[in-house]
């Protein structure tokens, strides 16, 4: 096999502009998190679904996992039934609309509940289902209601939501970004048991919560921070080591120091230094990330760029010599361990100086041009085709015969015999090659090879070109 044939079998120039361009297989931790952010979306959807069921068939546990903590509201539960059903929704046309509506829904319901908290109205309650339920809850002394810290974060995962669905990326991004902080503070919160952190919160929305900003953030991968810190090159793998250490070694170091100091009453403090300081180092390492990225990246273009160059001949874009002899010469140690066949093909033009004198060097680099690709579109992703100069061409045919070779000869050389080019083959008649083949033996280099399928070149021409002819 020679995959780097697979290229110039097209003879089209790759896309030297972007180096990400489909997000091709290196790049599989995006395509990861694109692919999981739908499922999660549908995890928090189903979530909501039965912390809804739970109110609906009064079972308490559904919506209010530790008896008298806090319950998810059923508020909290419609916002994320409408979130999550969003990002699962995906990225057709019609999503993106229900993605917009959702989303607004979302911003309506959580701006509401802020304002309610803030100024002190009622409106939110003409939203709630199973109003009766929340309120016999309260009635009893336990709490339910749509606390401060899960409206924020909802209402930041509805802009994020939103924003997504108009195309801001980068906006959605950071707005998924900020919201994955407040649920990963009400867990930090249980971890070290500290109420205040969580609030209202319960154990299941902050899980959930993490659930829906992952899915979310996971929308926007391909974009951003998110892109470069889970880019597959070297920028990406230092930031995602920083990542990781920089929340695993402050949370536990934290979780240290707060289980001994929690009886000196100074724990909230440093819970609330230890979980800043790890967004903080998350935010330092996402803004290297980007700027990393981005330099690395246009040094990859231009790397790539640059090896296009040295490799490949500007005219046909064959490989040129260099390469030919390159991924050659490889092929012919890998047929040596192998025992496979492998045969040559040596191409030149007929009477090719006639071109140039009648119709001009410019009609001569054109019919070398076209001449390139029906070599190109005769032969399979394997074989490898290259310019060795002038208007000489080499064919490497792995695992070919020599009858096989002969076969492909004969279907390059009428294959170029029919096509056309205009000013030239309906005025002189057409464009013919000569093609001698030659088979490797056990031990030939390529040069050998080479030099055999050249003299059957030379036989060709001799017996009155338009030919193929096979070295002996
Ligand atoms: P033959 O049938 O014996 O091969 O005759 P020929 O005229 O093709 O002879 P030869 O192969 O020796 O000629 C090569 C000619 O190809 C010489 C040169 O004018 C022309 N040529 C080589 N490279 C290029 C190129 O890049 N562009 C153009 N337009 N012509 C080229
Ligand atoms: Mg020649
Ligand atoms: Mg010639």
């Amino acid at each position: 096999m020679i995959p780097e044939t697979s290229k110039s079998r097209t003879v089209e120039a790759p896309n030297l502009e972007a180096d990400d361009t489909d997000l091709d297989r290196r790049w599989s931790l995006i395509r990861a998190a694109l692919t999981i952010s739908r499922p999660l979306g549908a995890v928090s959807a189903v979530f909501a679904l039965s912390a809804l069921a739970g109110y609906f068939g009064s079972i308490e546990t559904l919506y209010r996992p530790i008896a008298d903590g806090p319950a998810t509201n059923p508020l909290t539960a419609m916002t994320f039934l409408f979130l999550g059903s969003g990002v699962a929704l995906g990225r057709g046309r019609y999503s993106i609309w229900l993605q917009r509506i959702l989303g607004g829904a979302g911003l309506v319901l959580t701006t509401t509940v802020l304002l309610d908290a803030s100024i002190g109205t009622d409106i939110s309650k003409t939203f709630m289902l199973f109003q009766d339920r929340v309120l016999q809850d309260l009635a009893q002394g336990k709490s339910n209601g749509m606390g401060i810290n899960s409206a924020f974060f909802l209402l930041l995962a509805s802009l994020a939501l939103t924003l997504n669905s108009l195309h801001k990326i980068y906006f959605a991004q950071a707005a998924a970004f900020l919201a994955g902080g407040i649920p990963m503070i009400s867990l930090a919160g249980y971890a070290y048991g500290f109420e205040q952190f969580y609030g209202q919160m319960s154990l299941v929305t902050a899980t959930a919560g993490v659930a829906l900003s992952v899915a979310t953030l996971s929308m926007t991968a391909h974009h951003g921070a998110l892109k470069a810190v889970l880019s597959p090159y070297i920028g990406g793998s230092i930031a995602r080591v920083q990542v990781f250490l920089g929340i695993i070694v402050p949370f536990i170091v934290g979780f240290l120091i707060i289980k001994t100091l929690v009886n000196s009453g100074e724990g909230d403090f440093l819970g609330i230094y230890v979980v800043a300081i790890s967004w903080f180092i998350i935010v330092l390492v996402c803004a290297s990330a980007v700027v990393q990225e981005k330099v690395d990246s246009k040094r990859r273009i231009a790397e790539k760029k640059l090896l296009f160059v040295a490799m490949n001949d500007p005219l046909t874009l064959l490989p040129n010599r260099r390469k030919f002899f390159e991924v050659g010469e490889r092929e012919i140690a890998r047929r040596k361990r192998t025992g496979a066949d492998l045969s040559v093909l040596m191409i030149d033009i007929d009477h090719f100086k006639k071109v140039n004198d009648t119709a001009g060097h410019a009609m001569g680099d054109h019919i070398l041009h076209n001449l390139a690709k029906v070599l190109a579109d005769s032969l399979r992703a394997i074989d490898l085709a290259g310019r060795l100069g002038g208007e000489e061409f080499a064919v490497l045919l792995p695992d070919t015969s020599s009858a096989g070779a002969q076969r492909v000869a004969e279907k390059i050389r009428t294959n170029i015999e029919a096509m056309p080019i205009e000013e030239w083959t309906d005025i002189y008649g057409p464009i013919t090659v000569s093609i001698g083949c030659a088979v490797a033996d056990q031990n030939s280099g390529l040069t050998e090879i080479l030099s055999a399928a050249d003299d059957a070149l030379y036989k060709a021409k001799e017996q009155g070109r338009n030919r193929v002819a096979v070295s002996e």
